[in-house]
């Protein structure tokens, strides 16, 4: 008998969990509510380098995938002595830098038309003896032996294997943006250290990090560079007369704190293209009930410093293809998943509550700070967790 296997959600965790389980020969249906193409929710993301070079080998992304390879960490902070800041720190880095409707993209394609379903909004998910069944919006149904919550932040999945567990919002906003090469070319010193690196420049209310990925038109023959952006801060008192709106605020303050020409990066992006985050974070207590199970953002989430979402979600996936291969028992294969992939959820979430206490809530006096400091500070920051954008060494 082959597995059916319903996802909820089709975005980056819901296509790579269909890959997998159709890899592993399950029927696989997809339920995507948005009637349109995801691309458009496009950002920059980071993936570590090996996960990177697996998903190449297994086939779940084709070799020429545009990409841009970190090397290298650069730390800085301002001085007032030049316009591109004080360097702390160059330390060793092993990641990949894309832009999300690449990976999407190139997830989604892999999938046929028909297990791809659109517009497709589940409303309710009933948990059943032997089988979890789906209610669609338009009044469809469907049993699955399976069903996979990759529904994102507000999970309604989630809701059903944990009842009011909400996130958790942090006293801080994210803003974040990006800019076309050619409009970055003037500004020189900061497009030096630029290249092969992700650049984290630290303030007194947070810290702001600016890292090249491809423009999701790039291919291999026309490849097309963009600079990503991502400034956190604390929230600064807001004076009830001011002309701007809160979030605009809050970003205008941190620019003033930052290293002139990193600041100026950043003005270059025009207003409309500035979104702004709440962030925010969940841990669970399990990912699973009866046929029940999560995978992506609608399980844990952490911060988005912790560069991890869609690491997570792709790793989500690729643990789920190797149960799927090995357990024919659909108990002990969820009993499995949830055994592996809730604490490796829950440690990311305690990786980025700890990378926004250093680096946002309480960071250390940035003027004092030197290279000798760094090791020992990033250090503290992960408390003996690896982290692919933290690599210790020469
Ligand atoms: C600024 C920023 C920077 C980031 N940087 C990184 C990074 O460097 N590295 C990294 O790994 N990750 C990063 N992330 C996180 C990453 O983008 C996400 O974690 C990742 O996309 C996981 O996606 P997901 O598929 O779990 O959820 P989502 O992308 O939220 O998708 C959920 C899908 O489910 C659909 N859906 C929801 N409810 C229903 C329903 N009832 N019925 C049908 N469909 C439904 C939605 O329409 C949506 O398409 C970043 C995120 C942000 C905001």
């Amino acid at each position: 008998m082959r597995l059916r296997v319903g996802i909820v959600g089709g975005s980056i965790a819901g296509c790579a969990v269909a890959i997998a389980a159709r890899r592993a020969g399950c029927e696989v249906t997809v339920f995507e509510r948005s009637a349109r193409d995801l691309s458009a929710r496009g950002f920059g993301i980071a993936l570590p380098n090996p996960l990177w070079q697996r998903l190449v080998e297994q086939g779940y992304l084709p070799p020429g995938v545009p990409s841009c390879v970190v090397h290298r960490r650069v730390w800085l902070t301002r001085d007032d002595v030049t316009p591109h800041g004080r360097e702390l720190w160059h330390q060793p880095s092993s990641a990949r830098t894309l832009n999300w409707a690449t990976l999407w993209r190139n997830l989604r394609t892999q999938l046929p038309a028909d297990i791809y379903r659109t517009a497709a909004h589940v409303q309710e998910v009933v948990i059943g003896q032997e089988h979890g069944l789906i209610r669609l919006g338009d009044g469809g149904e469907t049993r699955c032996h399976v069903v996979v919550g990759a529904d994102g932040a507000r999970s309604l999945v989630r809701q059903c294997i944990a009842p009011g567990v909400l996130p958790t919002h942090a006293r801080y906003v994210l803003c974040r943006g990006s800019v076309a090469a050619q409009q970055v070319a003037p500004i020189a010193t900061a497009m030096r250290n630029l290249d092969g690196a992700y650049v984290t420049v630290m303030f007194q209310r947070g810290h702001a990090v600016f890292y090249w990925i491809p423009s999701s038109s790039s291919c291999r023959t026309s490849p097309q560079r963009i600079l990503n952006w991502a400034v956190y801060s604390q929230s600064v008192p807001i004076s009830p007369h001011a002309a701007a709106e809160p979030a605009r605020r809050v970003l205008c303050a941190a620019l003033e704190e930052m290293p002139q020409e990193w600041a100026d990066l950043v003005r270059l992006t025009s207003p409309e293209a500035v979104t702004t985050h709440p962030v925010a974070d969940l841990t669970m207590q399990s990912y699973v009930r009866g046929p029940l199970l999560l995978a992506g953002d609608a399980g844990t989430i952490a911060r988005p410093h912790a560069a991890s979402g869609a690491a997570k979600a792709l790793e989500d996936a690729l643990f789920l293809e190797r149960l799927l291969a090995s357990h024919a028992d659909v108990a002990a294969l969820l009993a499995a998943y949830d055994k592996e992939r809730c604490p490796a959820g829950n440690d990311l979430v305690k990786i980025g509550r700890r990378i926004g206490r250093h680096q946002v809530e309480a960071p250390p006096d940035w003027s004092r700070m030197t290279e000798q400091d760094l090791p020992a500070w990033t250090a503290s920051t992960l408390a003996g967790s690896p982290h692919y954008l933290y690599q210790q060494g020469a």
